[in-house]
């Protein structure tokens, strides 16, 4: 389905962002084709009142004047309510555009699920500390239909992390949302960790991810619902995982807890 495209001119590029990890957010785009049904950023349909979320991007269409202009002092994460790398950008190419105006020396990270961002290797080899990161979770079949119906597949994802790796481009992959019985976590690192720099990994924030959602999880996966909403059960399958993760002797750059109150370990 064609997106319903808002352009907009923006005033600055860089916004200040509590994210771990990150001290500026980028977002050239507002909203998501990629519509996973989970999405955190879907809080952004309070202000843009567009329609459903995925049916809609916002276009800051003068971003990539902006960033000639503007420096950070920190680190960038690109993006928080949208994937830079979505079917759109296919075209408008404008993430490519900020990329390429924007100052080398800047420290930058960038996360997506589309294999997409392998276009711009050639930009990402002028940058000089740049970590580009693909989200993995193995969602697969009609589990990734109802739940993640638009991004690439997890094969596509992990081809990415490949190609980067081999390119020299310093990768990472985020292990997210991590969902009991859904999501196997040592099975993911598994199949990347010959060509992975090092991984963040993030349970499900069920409260971000709306009532819908957790609606829907609790009638499809009702043990999934319970180990997430009671205390102790998540607290046993967070340490199971955490076991898991410090057995596979990979690079860990912070795994993220919401207990609800996020919690960071390192
Ligand atoms: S790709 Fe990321 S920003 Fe886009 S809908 Fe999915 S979770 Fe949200």
């Amino acid at each position: 389905m064609e997106p319903k495209i808002i352009k907009i001119k923006a005033k600055k590029a860089f916004t200040p962002t509590r994210i771990p990890g990150a001290d500026y957010v980028l977002n050239q785009y507002i909203g998501c084709q990629h519509a996973c049904k989970y999405c955190y950023a879907k809080f952004m349909c309070k202000w843009h009142k567009h329609g459903k979320w995925g049916s809609w991007v916002v276009v800051k269409e003068n971003l990539p004047e902006l960033v000639k202009n503007e420096s950070a002092e920190g680190k960038v994460y690109m993006s928080s309510v949208s994937d830079p790398y979505q079917p759109i950008e296919k075209e408008i190419k404008l993430t490519r555009r900020v990329l390429e105006n924007m100052d080398k020396k800047t420290r930058l990270g960038i996360l997506t699920k589309s294999d997409l961002i392998l276009r711009d290797i050639d930009v990402f080899k002028e940058f000089k500390d740049i970590e580009v990161g693909l989200t993995v979770n193995g969602f697969d079949g009609e589990l990734k239909k109802e739940i993640e119906p638009f991004s690439p597949s997890n094969e596509k994802r992990i081809h990415a992390l490949k190609v980067l790796y081999e390119n020299g481009i310093k990768n990472y992959a985020f292990i997210s949302p991590i969902i009991p019985n859904l999501v196997d976590v040592g099975e993911l690192i598994r199949e990347t960790k010959n060509f992975v720099n090092f991984y963040w990994f993030e349970f499900l924030n069920l409260k971000a991810s709306g009532r819908e959602f957790g609606e829907w999880l609790r009638e499809n996966y009702a043990e999934s619902h319970e180990i997430l909403t009671h205390k102790i059960k998540l607290e046993r399958y967070v340490e199971n995982v955490i076991d898991v993760i410090k057995n596979s002797r990979i690079c860990v750059k912070g795994i993220c807890i919401h207990y609800p109150k996020l919690v960071v370990v390192r």
